[in-house]
């Protein structure tokens, strides 16, 4: 990752058929088109790679997480469980619903504690949702068992692990709802970009909708289309989509790449004692989109952080002191600075973070680094990178 280091003659070809129609629109326009439907292939594309029964494409990861929990019927007065470690966007969407987030702890998975999540439902729980963190996956076995004896709803936010499995299903694909983002530096990229999984017909109906504002797609005259229900703009466009669906069919040349620069780092570090990976469920295949492990303790990996960084090896985070990744430094959240006006349960529930202990997270999240993948290197230079690696985390412990 990301997907743009191999843009080429692929991509310019889906975006060449676009321009030349002039139909940059996802919907209508039949004749004009030429039988060009970039949006509709690329969720086709997505169904059969993922083996989703059910794709909606969204023009982004956020929209895609907003539609999800929309369709899930996730609302005000709602709480949706989501782990203390993730991409803001995970939380945006869940505020932009009116419903309240409800930050958890992470284990040495890097994504959601199940005694964590268990000491976190209530009445108000609607869906717990897992986020896939770094090309790897939460314990889904164990977060379904748990939903389906509470009656709440599984959704995955897939959106950094698109290609990783669990139990030979596709992330994204294993709980009721699923998120993917192509967003600039995701591993399938359109530029921005997103979609909707799911294996239920009437969660893909209400997604169909709803990212149309609401328009039921009947006939083919959109200006006489009925509404249902109220929807919002989530659509991708025909531009996006092309490029998108030349990436798509690339996913599995791109994660071959990506497993084979993973090996040479792993081995290499391998070596180390002090350097523990980060743990994969049982039956969970990453996608090795990053390479993800915990020094002895924060200190080490501060130091080690950045002997990376002055070695002149980028792409390694130390989530620990980042700001859009970790609870730690999301002080927007925590002080509600909302530019309009949200509910006293959703302030009242942000302004408890200022105070809440997120004593396990802090353990995992404070020695941990990750590594990102990259797919353009050569393999003398992973090689070579590997080498690097290993010393600048030698003379940091
Ligand atoms: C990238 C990302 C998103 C949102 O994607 P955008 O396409 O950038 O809106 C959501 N969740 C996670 C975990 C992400 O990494």
């Amino acid at each position: 990752m990301p997907g743009f280091e191999l843009f080429g003659n692929l991509e310019r070809k889906e975006v060449n058929d676009v321009l030349e129609t002039g139909v940059l629109m996802r919907y209508g326009f039949d004749g004009a088109r030429q039988g060009h439907w970039k949006a509709k292939a690329l969720e086709a594309e997505l169904q059969n790679q993922l083996g989703a029964k059910y794709v909606q494409v969204v023009n982004s990861g956020t929209s895609a997480v907003t539609v999800a929990l929309a369709i899930a019927g996730v609302g005000a007065g709602d709480e949706v469980i989501l782990p203390a470690f993730t991409f803001v966007a995970s939380f945006e969407a869940v505020l932009m619903l009116g419903a309240t987030p409800i930050l958890v702890d992470v284990d040495d998975t890097l994504t959601l504690d199940i005694d964590a999540v268990k000491a976190a439902i209530t009445a108000k729980t609607k869906v717990v949702m897992p986020v896939h963190m770094c090309g790897s996956m939460a314990n889904l076995d164990a977060l379904q068992g748990l939903c389906k004896s509470h009656a709440l709803l599984l959704v995955e936010d897939a959106c950094q692990a698109i290609g990783a499995t669990y139990k030979g299903k596709h992330l994204g694909t294993y709980g009721d709802i699923g998120c993917l983002s192509f967003d600039f530096v995701k591993t399938i990229t359109c530029g921005e970009g997103g979609a909707v999984l799911t294996n239920n017909a009437a969660y893909a109906q209400l997604a169909d909708h709803f990212s149309d504002h609401g328009h039921d797609h009947l006939g083919n005259d959109r200006g006489a289309e009925a509404h249902p229900f109220l929807g919002y703009n989530f659509r991708i466009s025909e531009l996006n989509a092309a490029v998108g669906l030349a990436q798509a069919r690339r996913l599995p040349e791109f994660i071959n790449i990506q497993k084979k620069h993973y090996d040479i780092l792993r081995e290499a570090l391998s070596a180390i004692p002090q350097v523990q990976f980060r743990a994969v469920p049982e039956g969970g295949e990453e996608s090795y989109a990053f390479l993800n492990f915990f020094l002895p303790d924060l200190e080490t990996a501060r130091r080690a952080s950045k002997m990376l960084k002055e070695t002149g090896i980028d792409g390694c985070f130390h989530y620990f002191d980042n700001n859009w990744h970790y609870v730690r430094r999301w002080q927007h959240l925590m002080e509600a600075k909302s530019i309009y006006p949200f509910s006293e349960t959703v302030k009242k529930s942000l302004e408890s973070l200022k105070t809440k202990a997120f004593d396990k997270s802090d353990h995992y999240i404070g020695r941990n680094i990750s590594c990102l993948i990259k797919m353009s290197w050569t393999e003398a230079e992973v090689v070579e990178r590997a080498r690097k690696m290993a010393d600048a985390i030698r003379v940091s412990l």
